[in-house]
C-alpha cells in the first residue's frame, strides 16, 4: 500500500509517516500543496492524507483537483480547523474521511484502513497463487498452510508481487510501490530481497512460485522457475 501525506507541519508529517511505515505501508510526504499536487496527480497512491492548510496550494484545491481524476483515490483530511461547516464543505468536495487535530495515531490508523479497504473493492483480502496466500487484513503468508514470516519490506514486495500475479514487474515499479520516494538506493535492492524472499516462500517442496523475466523484471505465478 502507497500513500501519499501532504502535510506542513514537519513535527505531524514525522509522527504519521512513522507509524504508518511500521504498518508496512510505502509513505511519501509533500510539505506544501503544489508538490503534494504534483505527486497526487500521478495516480500513484492508494490513498491520500491531506492538510488543509499549505503552502503553494490549499489543501482544499488539491482535493478539487484530485476529483477531477478519473482514477478514485481515497482522500482522508487532516486538519486544525473543526468547523461543522468545513467539513460538509469538503465531503461535498469529495473527502472521504476527516479528522482533527490534535489526534491520536490510533484514530487515524484505523480510518486509513477503512479509506484502503472500501478503495479497493475489487481486490481480495487474501490473495492466493497455488498454495501461497498472502492475507492482506492480517499481513500473514503461508504456504501449503504453513505460516512464514517476513520482515516488513519482505512483506510489501510479496504483496505487490502477488496482487499482480501472472503480470511482469519490472524492477522501477517494484522500488516505486514498495519503497519510499526518499529511498536513493541501487536497483539491486529489489535482487536482494527477492533472493531473501525465494529462501523464505520458494524454499519448500511446493514449487517456486517467484519468476525472473531476464532483462524485465520479477514475477509471481504457478511453475515458476529459480532465475
Ligand atoms: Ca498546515
Amino acid at each position: 500500500m502507497r500513500v501519499l501525506l501532504i502535510e506542513d507541519e514537519k513535527k505531524v508529517a514525522e509522527f504519521v509517516a512513522r507509524g504508518l511505515r511500521a504498518e508496512r505501508m510505502a509513505v511519501d510526504v509533500a510539505e506544501d500543496g503544489t508538490v503534494g499536487w504534483e505527486l497526487a496527480g500521478t495516480g500513484h497512491y492508494d490513498l491520500v492524507i491531506l492538510d488543509l492548510q499549505l503552502p503553494g496550494l490549499s489543501g482544499t484545491e488539491v482535493l478539487r483537483r484530485l476529483r477531477r481524476q478519473a482514477r478514485p483515490v481515497p482522500v482522508l483530511i487532516l486538519t486544525a480547523r473543526a468547523g461543522m461547516e468545513d467539513k460538509v464543505e469538503h465531503f461535498e468536495a469529495g473527502a472521504d474521511d476527516y479528522l482533527t487535530k490534535p489526534f491520536a495515531f490510533a484514530e487515524l490508523l484505523v480510518r486509513a484502513k477503512a479509506l484502503l479497504r472500501r478503495g479497493t473493492p475489487d481486490r481480495a483480502s487474501v490473495l492466493r497463487v497455488g498454495d501461497l496466500e498472502v492475507d492482506r487484513l492480517t499481513q500473514q503468508v503461508r504456504r501449503g498452510g504453513k505460516r512464514i514470516e517476513l520482515t516488513s519490506k519482505e512483506y510489501a514486495l510479496l504483496e505487490y508481487l502477488t496482487a499482480n500475479a501472472g503480470r511482469v514487474l519490472s524492477r522501477t515499479m517494484i522500488i516505486e510501490h514498495v519503497w519510499d520516494q526518499s529511498f536513493e538506493g541501487l536497483t539491486n535492492i529489489v535482487d536482494v530481497y527477492v533472493r531473501h524472499l525465494r529462501s523464505k516462500v520458494d524454499a519448500g517442496p511446493g514449487g517456486k512460485l517467484i519468476r525472473t523475466v531476464r532483462g524485465v523484471g520479477y514475477s509471481v505465478s504457478e511453475g515458476g522457475e529459480e532465475g
